[in-house]
C-alpha cells in the first residue's frame, strides 16, 4: 500500500486533507492524524473491523482500550451512558483540550475499542485540522498514539510515515504537535476521580476543578508482578527508544562528574538548557530545568533522534514532578524501564510512589 502524505499548509491543501481523510475513516480505512497532543492514529470507534486493524497495524496488545474522539460536546452523549457533574466541570474548562476522561460506555461503543471494558475513555482534541477530520467523518474516532507499540509517540508526520509508510493509506502533516505528551487521563467511574495518566491538564490544575483527585500508582512507580493496571497501558514497556535510558537524580553538577567518568561509546547525556558546559559526552538540551512545556514538547522527538544517531545508552537529569513536569517524568521512568542511578545514593534503585 503506497501511503499518501496530505499537507495542511495553505487553505486549499487542508480541506482536500480533511476531505481526504473523512472519506477515508468513513471506508473503515486508517489515517494518521495531528492533534495538540501527540500524532493519532485514527479509524471508526464504531466499526470493530477498522479499530483490529489499529491493534494490529501499532502491534498493539489487544487488552489496551482505545481514546474515543469527539469534536463537539453533544457528541458525548452517543458514546457515554451518563455524564457525571464532574464530567460536565472538566469539560467545561479543559475541552477542547489535552484531557481523556474514563466515563461509563455507551452500547453503541464495541468492545474491540473499549477492549471489553464497561468504562469508555473520551477527548475532545484542540487541535484545528483533527477537529475537522472528526467533523467531517461525522463519527466518533478512536486513535491512539500513531507509532508502533512501544515506540516513542510521534511527534511530526515524518515520525508517522517512519512507523507506518506503506501500513495505511494516508498521513496528514498538521505540523510539530504543541504539547508533545499524550493527553492527560482520568477516571470518572469511581467513587472519587483519579489520575491513571499525566499529561499538559495537571494534576493541580485537575484538583482545582474537582476538590479530591487521586493518584494511581502506576503513574510514578512500577506496577508489582500481577498487580491489576487501573489504566491498562500502564503496565506496558512503553515510549522506549533502542538506547538503553538511565534516569539520574542529583544535582547538575554531580550528573557531569558521573556522566564524564562512564567508559565506552555511544554514551549521550539528556540534561537541561545550559547545563552542557563541562560535559565530555554528546548531549542534548531539552528544555529549561523549570520549564516542563518544552520538556515534554521535546522528549519524544529527543528519544527518536537518539535512536536515528545510533545511541547505545542515555543518561538523563531528572524533571521535578510539579505541573506538565510529571507527565515527562511519567513517560521518562517507562522510557527508562524504571532504571535510576540516585548520586549520593545507592544506585539503580527504583522509584516508589513517592
Ligand atoms: P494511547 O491511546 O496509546 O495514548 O493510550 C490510551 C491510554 O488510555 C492507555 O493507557 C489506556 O490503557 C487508557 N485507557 C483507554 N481506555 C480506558 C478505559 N476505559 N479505562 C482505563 N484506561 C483506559
Ligand atoms: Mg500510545
Amino acid at each position: 500500500m503506497e501511503t499518501i502524505l496530505y499537507p495542511t499548509g495553505t487553505g486549499a491543501e487542508r480541506s482536500a486533507a480533511v476531505r481526504a481523510a473523512a472519506r477515508l475513516l468513513r471506508a473503515g480505512e486508517l489515517v494518521a492524524i495531528p492533534t495538540e497532543t501527540v500524532y493519532g492514529l485514527a479509524a471508526n470507534a464504531l466499526d470493530p473491523a477498522a479499530v483490529e486493524t489499529i491493534f494490529r497495524v501499532k502491534g498493539r496488545p489487544n487488552d489496551n482500550p482505545l481514546i474515543v474522539h469527539i469534536a463537539d460536546l453533544p457528541a458525548l452523549d452517543d458514546v457515554v451512558r451518563e455524564v457525571p457533574e464532574s464530567a460536565r466541570k472538566l469539560a467545561e474548562r479543559f475541552w477542547p483540550g489535552p484531557l481523556t476522561m474514563i466515563l461509563p460506555r455507551d452500547p453503541r461503543i464495541p468492545d474491540a475499542t473499549t477492549a471489553g471494558l464497561d468504562t469508555v475513555a473520551v477527548r475532545m482534541p484542540s487541535h484545528p485540522v483533527a477537529r475537522a477530520i472528526i467533523r467531517a467523518s461525522g463519527l466518533p474516532i478512536a486513535a491512539p498514539s500513531a507509532n508502533l507499540s512501544g515506540l516513542p509517540s510521534p511527534t511530526t508526520a515524518a515520525h508517522c510515515m517512519r512507523d507506518l509508510s506503506g501500513k495505511v493509506p494516508a498521513v496528514v502533516d498538521g505540523g510539530a504537535c504543541e504539547f508533545g505528551v499524550e493527553s492527560t487521563v482520568i477516571t470518572l467511574a469511581g467513587e472519587t476521580p483519579r489520575l491513571l495518566r499525566p499529561g499538559a491538564v495537571t494534576l493541580e490544575q485537575l484538583r482545582e476543578t474537582l476538590g479530591e483527585v487521586e493518584v494511581d500508582p502506576a503513574v510514578t512507580g512500577r506496577l508489582a508482578e500481577g498487580q491489576a493496571a487501573a489504566s491498562p497501558g500502564m503496565k506496558y514497556k512503553h515510549y522506549s527508544p533502542k538506547a538503553e535510558v538511565t534516569l539520574v537524580r542529583g544535582s547538575a553538577a554531580a550528573f557531569r562528574a558521573y556522566v564524564n567518568a562512564l567508559p565506552g561509546e555511544g554514551i549521550y547525556a539528556m540534561v537541561f538548557s545550559g547545563e552542557g558546559e563541562g560535559l565530555a559526552k554528546p548531549f542534548f538540551e531539552y528544555g529549561a530545568e523549570g520549564d516542563h512545556l518544552t520538556q515534554a514538547r521535546e522528549l519524544f522527538l529527543l528519544l527518536r533522534q537518539l535512536d536515528d544517531l545510533g545511541a547505545r545508552a542515555v543518561y538523563v537529569r531528572t524533571p521535578a514532578t510539579d505541573g506538565v513536569g510529571l507527565a515527562v517524568y511519567n513517560r521518562l521512568i517507562r522510557a527508562a524501564a524504571f532504571h535510576f542511578v540516585e548520586l549520593g545514593g545507592p544506585a539503580g534503585r527504583e522509584d516508589t510512589n513517592e
